[in-house]
């Protein structure tokens, strides 16, 4: 069993608090794989001084030198990335695939932010009466980033590369379910030499340190990915105190097949939208409208395809389906499940418990559910899909969009003009037309509209918005 430490002022120690907790594998819950610091306020307000004592030296530093250590901390991310992804699998239940994958995209966030922070440009400008005018980016200070559990490298490294290539220093709050994979990373920006309080990493209970961290003066901004319910309190506490904040919430994302539409990749972006990760996907497929007139050979084609799916250990090459992060996760979905029946929901495939793997359920596909169902208006965190027919796309598009949440949607068709009314009227912050719901690359914007967003997006350009100030300067000779 490792035994692990938070990274505070440059030095790996365990909590002042003298507290722990145990992180299990979801494959194997039985065992114990970590003791892990259980951060209290003392460490937190250590963490917090440290990224405020860093913060001067660091802003000065040039973008360009900033860079270098991203890209640095990116090679050894790439060097070591097996070793991570079969961390990530091991500590969240990810199929080894998938989390290889998250590795590849991680240092390729790092890679992308290592040029930009030398983009962090102004405009310039004359004044009315002749003189020079410009504006010009400055980083805002310490800044709290708060993590969830399922993209342990993907989320933390995109709030991370921005926030530290445009000049600012932070404390990063890992999610208690994956310790491991955020501590393995901050190793990455250690040995690649970041200046000891630039990057201060804890572990612990979210309502003890998350909220501490929120709640301390030394920070300039927050940017907290996870549930709506968490980030609801978190907008009020931030806006009280006059703190930025970038919050990423909760999805429920719809998928819409049309009558024309290639119906092998529907069928594939639709099992890989709604199963991948095992649906613990913020921008997961959980509601499919497909064509009254391909609705049986669309339904049977994915009850066919859920059928060939590997399930089992994620750790084996070849896994499509790992089991559920934790305990608590595995009852939620259970009880979902159990729910969708009950409302009236036809259970088509899956949703049965596999103890021999753990906290795995079997991928399930509910038809026959209303739009006022649990699971239609919901975020059940994890493999729980539902069919529903519609006779128009006008039908489609108001009932994908009769949710409260608007992070990301996806259309498959052939016809042009479907494809742009999508685009132009489905209420969310991602769109994919002909693929699957999921998926950010790093030099676009990503974020959630409705209640799946508040504050600027993540990514892209959109991080220079929220990680730095816009500051306009009079130059007169
Ligand atoms: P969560 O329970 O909201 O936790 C997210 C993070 O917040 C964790 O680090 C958690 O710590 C911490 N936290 C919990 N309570 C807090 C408090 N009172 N103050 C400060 N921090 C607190 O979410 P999760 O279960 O980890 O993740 C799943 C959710 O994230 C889903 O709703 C999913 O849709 C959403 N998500 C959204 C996106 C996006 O980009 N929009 C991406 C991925 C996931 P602990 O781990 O210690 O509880």
């Amino acid at each position: 069993m490792a035994v692990l430490d938070n990274l505070i002022a440059g030095a790996w120690r365990p909590s002042l608090t003298g507290q722990t907790y145990v992180k299990r594998p979801p494959s194997a819950p039985d065992r114990v794989l970590a003791e892990v610091p259980a951060a209290g306020h003392e460490d937190v307000a250590a963490a917090v001084e440290a990224a405020v004592e860093a913060f001067p030296a660091w802003r000065r530093t040039p973008a360009a030198k900033r860079g270098e250590a991203l890209a640095a901390t990116a090679e050894l991310v790439r060097s070591r990335a097996e070793e991570i992804a079969r961390t990530v699998s091991l500590e969240t239940g990810k199929p080894l695939t998938e989390s290889r994958g998250e590795l590849v995209r991680g240092a390729s966030i790092l890679r992308f932010y290592a040029g930009e922070g030398r983009r962090a440009t102004g405009e310039r400008f004359e004044q009315g009466s002749g003189g020079a005018v410009y504006t010009q980016r400055r980083p805002l200070g310490a800044v709290a980033l708060i993590t969830p559990w399922n993209f342990p490298v993907a989320i933390p490294l995109w709030k991370l590369a921005p926030a530290l290539a445009y000049g600012n220093t932070a404390v990063l709050k890992l999610a208690s379910d994956a310790p491991l994979t955020g501590l393995a990373l901050a190793r990455c920006f250690a040995d690649a030499g970041l200046p000891d309080g630039v990057l201060n990493v804890i572990t612990g209970s979210g309502s003890v340190c998350g909220s501490a961290l929120v709640e301390s003066e030394g920070i300039a901004a927050l940017s907290f990915t996870g549930s709506v319910e968490v980030g609801r309190e978190l907008r009020v506490l931030t806006a009280e105190r006059g703190v930025h904040a970038q919050l990423e919430l909760g999805g429920h994302s719809p998928l819409i097949v049309t009558a024309d539409a290639d119906l092998e990749a529907a069928v594939e972006g639709a099992f890989r939208g709604a199963y991948a990760s095992q649906g613990q996907k913020c921008t997961a497929t959980r509601r499919m409208y497909v064509d009254d007139s391909v609705y049986v050979t669309f339904r049977d084609r994915l009850l066919a395809r859920i059928e060939s799916a590997k399930l089992g250990d994620p750790l084996q090459p070849g896994t499509e389906i790992g089991p559920l992060v934790n305990e608590s996760q595995l009852r939620t979905v259970l009880a979902a499940i159990e729910r969708s029946r009950r409302e009236g929901g036809r259970l088509l495939a899956g949703g049965v418990h596999r103890p021999e793997h753990g906290h795995l359920v079997e991928p399930a596909l509910f038809e026959g559910l209303g739009d006022e169902a649990f699971v239609s208006r919901e975020e059940v965190f994890g493999p729980v899909a539902a069919l529903y027919r519609f006779a128009d796309l006008d039908e489609a598009i108001r009932r994908a969009n009769a949710t409260r949440f608007g992070l990301s949607a996806a259309i498959y068709t052939r016809d042009l003009s479907s494809a742009r009314r999508f685009a132009a009227e489905l209420d969310a912050g991602v769109l994919h037309v002909n693929s699957p719901t999921a998926g950010a690359d790093p030099h676009v914007p990503f974020g959630g509209l409705k209640g799946s967003g508040w504050g600027p997006h993540e990514q892209g350009r959109a991080a220079l918005e929220f990680f730095t100030d816009s500051v306009t300067v009079y130059e007169d000779a």
